[in-house]
């Protein structure tokens, strides 16, 4: 099971970023997202693409990150932050692997120093300043081997893979009718 754990969102400026950091989780093979604060549009509009293109992406708000992280320890589970200041991701990636349950921290702008004493691993993917977004998916992508991208969603919208045009298959709901 891997949970994202988004710190630091500021509704007026990270609206986007934090999206992406969702959208990222869900495609990359993420089982849950979890925003350490509160917008509830930005989580309702995450729930309705996971409702829409499938998978069982959950995504949820929590009041703080401390209770989050406590819990998901004392159940047996691990935590991995990334930071450029972290220790390469080649380095612990296998290990990481073989955890099982991980929650996988990413900041916005500065992360509470108490966030590196309470990671198990402090993992810099490159050391390098660049993105949340990008950050997660070279981490998510490393951890599951690249057969993430390979997984089928059974979504009501879905993509049917094209060279050149844009070909979508849409789904009528179940209970809309004659399905
Ligand atoms: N100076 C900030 C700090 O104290 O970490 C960087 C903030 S950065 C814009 C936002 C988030 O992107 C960080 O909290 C971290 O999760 C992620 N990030 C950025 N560069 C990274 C890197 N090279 N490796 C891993 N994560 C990175």
């Amino acid at each position: 099971r891997v949970v994202v754990l988004r710190l630091g969102h500021r509704p007026e400026r990270d609206k986007r970023v934090t999206t992406h950091v969702g959208l990222v989780a869900r495609a990359f093979g993420a089982d849950e997202m979890i925003l350490a604060g509160r917008d509830d549009k930005l989580v309702e509009g995450l729930q309705d693409v996971s409702k829409r293109w499938g998978g069982d992406f959950r995504v949820r708000s929590a009041d703080g990150w401390k209770g989050e992280a406590r819990r998901w320890k004392g159940s047996g589970g691990r935590i991995v932050h990334l930071t450029m200041y972290g220790t390469p991701l080649s380095e612990s990636i296998d290990e990481i692997r073989s955890a099982g349950s991980v929650m996988v921290i990413v900041g916005a702008e500065k992360v509470p120093p108490e966030i590196y004493d309470i990671a198990d691993w402090n993992v810099g993917v490159g050391n390098q300043p660049h993105s949340e977004v990008a950050a997660l998916a070279i981490f998510l992508d490393r951890l599951f081997m690249g057969q993430e991208l390979g997984r089928n969603f059974q979504g009501r919208i879905e993509v049917f893979p094209s060279p050149r045009y844009k070909t979508v298959i849409e789904r009528r709901d179940e209970d809309e009718g004659d399905g």
